[in-house]
């Protein structure tokens, strides 16, 4: 897991650091899935329920699984958020991160950060005997007291021998309830925060999912591991 995880970390570092005006999703995607094939991993996320890329690749109102184009041609101002998996030895990684493209207005830079922040409040909760809804209940709460909607429809999960593993693992909940954390969990966190309601509708391509207000949203996600050491985020390679 820890291998699958820093294969994926660097395949998102590697796509952050190409993000610039002018620059296609398509090219992106390029870079992730040939940064994970010549690190002896597959891209998660390439024929997943026949998802057509490497990597989920979403601009402004879209919030997850938006489709790598060549026609998609980021511009100074928008955010990007990208979303990667790599599979190695067995064991899947997962990350997501939102990044500017040059210059972006101060709305959507607090956004960005905010949606960071929620993520390592959530993974601040990951201890033996907490609960999922610990997790939720933080992002929730730091995500509403900066005035942002929290996306419901879509959840973290868990993460292993399966890309998609139970136990959900919501951005919201109440604290003390839902499934126990133990030592030797792998869980994805992955705050979707917006700048309207959370609401969320699926365009007709049948994967991108945007806000329904049409207002930013924005990603964090990183592989969480609980182990009899401590809390590691797998793919954080920094
Ligand atoms: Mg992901
Ligand atoms: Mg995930």
């Amino acid at each position: 897991m820890r291998e699958a995880g820093r294969i994926t970390g660097e395949a998102l570092a590697l796509a952050g650091e190409a993000v610039k005006p002018g620059i296609t999703t398509k090219m992106l995607d390029d870079l992730i899935r040939h940064h994970i094939e010549r690190s002896g991993a597959k891209p998660s996320f390439l024929g997943y329920g026949g998802f057509p890329a490497s990597a989920c690749i979403s601009v402004n109102e879209q919030v997850i699984h938006g489709i790598p184009s060549r026609k998609v041609i980021l511009q100074e101002g928008d955010i990007v958020k990208i979303d990667v998996g790599a599979f190695y030895k067995g064991y899947h990684g997962d990350s997501a991160r939102t990044f500017a493209v040059g210059n972006i207005s101060e709305e959507a830079a607090r956004l960005i950060d905010i949606t960071e922040q929620c993520f390592w409040a959530g993974f601040r909760e990951v201890r033996p005997d907490a609960r999922v809804g610990d997790i939720g209940h933080a992002v929730e709460t730091l995500a509403k007291s900066a005035g942002y909607g929290v996306v419901r429809k879509y959840v973290g999960h868990g993460v292993g021998q399966n890309l998609h593993e139970s136990p959900d693992v919501p951005n919201y909940g109440t604290q003390g309830r839902g499934v126990r954390l133990c030592q030797g969990m792998t869980i994805a966190i992955e705050p979707m925060i917006c700048v309207g309601s959370g609401e969320v509708n699926e365009l007709s391509d049948g994967w991108t999912v945007v806000t329904a207000d049409k207002t930013l949203s924005a990603h964090y996600e990183h592989t969480v591991a609980l182990t009899e050491n401590g809390v590691e985020a797998l793919t954080k390679i920094d």
